[in-house]
């Protein structure tokens, strides 16, 4: 349906019918608007997700190459100095010290068969981290790991460990190498470290980089069995002395070997944070790397913010255009009807009954039937005028304009042609039953009593009836000839004394009928 169509159709709807149809409409906009913006968030988040996906597998593959690069070191510093011995004992430092340049390496140990240290290296004092039996004998001997790791068949180990000495925030990752020679025999050992500040500073040089999780992000590593936060770079606390975080089990149960996103409240830091749960190829840690939701969705928070908030004035905008164009329509109809309507009587007035009455005399007399005119003046008007004021006489006009409509059929055309004039067009009516008609007003008319100001007044007229010829049915002027002819039969019924009906006969003799 075209839009003027919609339009005029909804022309006609009551206000309460538009009031409904607009609130449709705003239901339709508002559920738009949802839908857009959860496409929109649904959409953000989607692509959050795959950006931290992706941070993290790299991250953790990044950490993983670290801890393989420490394995081959290891295993080259305790085959040059207990195995092969290409580096001799006054080389030994300067070779370690060479080692130590990567970052993935912050101190090492090499001992004997006995425990007993050939050569120690580290970034900081060892004094600090070493327990005071071990420095004092410069061996591990006594160490209760080292005879657990000198008897096991296991060549090598990884595990998590902090400093027994003076300085508890040496802690990371230590990593053991037994040195066999060809026939099995123990003939010592290296331990690497790898500090957690170290791998902190490892993941930094990668957000410097661009892979920025917010400031609200953060990405970890954590130990899955002990529930240990190992090392934190981002939001929350960093690295400090390591211990038990209970809270840490509610988030542990995301771990998985697939890079999957879940949606968590930080039980470090309280931050709800959208992150992926890792496991690392050792499965005893966990690469956790999480993005505030906050960061994630403050884009999409103000989207939401402004979109309600043109939807409210879009709102109020439409709701106050229909009022206005409702009481618009409204004025209009009523100018409409004011222009067609006589004000004092609310009868047709002379315009709108010019009009109809061309229309009426077009259809009778194309169906070959008759219509009367009924030509109406009060009688001595200007004598009630002159007894009751002007407002008088206006009062007895209203209740003419109020009984008439009611003495004529719905097809009959009842107007004001001036002053205390009247006129009645009878369509498909004979002259017989239009005289009906006109006595029935008549005596109406004559039994009414106007109430004005307490005050009775009652009033008559004079009637004079004509019947339309074919020929002027047909004419143009042909009304105007009629209505004169009804006049003739008027001013006849005034001399003969007023408050009757006059008929003008067809052949212009005029016909009395006596009261
Ligand atoms: P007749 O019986 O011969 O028709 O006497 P009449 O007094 O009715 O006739 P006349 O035409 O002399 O007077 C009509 C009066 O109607 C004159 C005028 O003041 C009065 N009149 C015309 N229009 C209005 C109107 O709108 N309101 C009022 N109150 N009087 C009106
Ligand atoms: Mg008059
Ligand atoms: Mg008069």
């Amino acid at each position: 349906m075209p839009y003027g169509k919609i339009a005029s159709y909804c022309g006609h709807l009551s206000l309460t019918a538009k009031r409904g149809l607009l609130l449709l409409f705003i239901f339709l906009q508002t559920a738009i608007l949802a839908g857009h913006l959860y496409y929109q968030y649904t959409y953000i988040m989607g692509e959050a997700a795959r950006i931290l996906r992706n941070t993290t597998l790299l991250e953790a593959e990044r950490f993983e190459t670290s801890l393989d690069a420490m394995g081959y070191q290891v295993r080259l510093i305790g085959n040059a100095l207990l195995l092969n011995h290409t580096v001799t004992s006054e080389n030994t430092n300067r070779f370690l010290d060479e080692e130590l340049k990567q970052d993935w390496l912050d101190g090492v140990i090499v001992f004997d068969e006995k425990g007993d240290f050939v050569a120690q290296r580290a970034l900081f004092p060892l004094e600090n981290a070493l327990s005071a039996s071990t420095l004092t004998q410069a061996s591990f001997r006594d160490r209760p790991l080292f005879k657990q790791l000198r008897h096991s068949k296991e060549n090598d180990s990884l595990f998590y460990w902090q400093s027994q000495g003076t300085d508890p925030n040496i802690h990371g990752f230590v990593m053991y190498h037994a040195i066999r020679d060809a026939k099995g025999n123990f003939l010592g050992g290296v331990v690497g470290y790898f500090d957690a500040h170290s791998i902190v500073k490892i993941f930094r040089k990668l957000s410097d980089k661009g892979f920025y999780l917010g400031s609200g992000g953060a990405m970890v590593v954590l130990d899955r069995d002990n529930y240990i936060q190992l090392t934190r770079v981002g939001a929350g606390i960093t690295v400090g002395p390591l211990h038990f975080n209970p809270y840490l089990k509610e988030v542990m149960k995301y771990s998985s070997d697939s890079a999957q996103t879940n949606q968590y409240i930080s039980p470090i830091d309280g931050t709800s944070r959208m992150g992926v749960f890792l496991n690392l190829s050792h499965h005893k840690w966990v690469m956790a790397a999480g993005l505030a939701e906050h960061e994630i969705l403050h884009g999409w928070y103000l989207q939401v913010f402004c979109s309600v908030m043109a939807l409210i004035a879009i709102i109020i905008t439409q709701w106050s255009l229909l009022n206005y164009m409702h009481a618009n329509s409204l004025q209009r109809a009523q100018l409409v009807k004011d222009a067609l309507r006589d004000p004092l009587t609310g009868l047709a007035n002379r315009r709108y009954f010019d009009e109809q009455v061309r229309n009426i005399c077009r259809v009778v007399s194309r169906q070959r039937q008759s219509l009367c005119v009924l030509s109406i003046d009060l009688d001595y008007f200007k004598r009630i005028n002159d007894n009751f004021g002007h407002s008088g006489g206006d009062e007895v006009l209203r209740c003419v304009g109020q009984i008439l409509p009611g003495l004529v059929r719905g097809n009959d055309i009842a107007a004001r042609l001036g002053g205390e004039e009247f006129v009645v067009v009878m369509p498909f009516t004979e002259p017989d039953y239009a005289n009906v008609v006109a006595e029935r007003i008549r005596s109406n008319f004559a039994r009414q009593e106007v109430d004005f100001h307490g005050r009775k007044i009652q009033f008559t007229a004079s009637f004079g009836l004509a019947q339309m010829t074919p020929d002027e049915l047909n004419a143009s002027e042909g009304f105007q000839a009629a209505l004169d002819r009804a006049d003739q039969a008027l001013y006849r019924a005034k001399r003969e004394g007023r408050n009757r009906v006059c008929m003008a006969s067809k052949n212009q003799q005029l016909i009395l009928y006596p009261t």
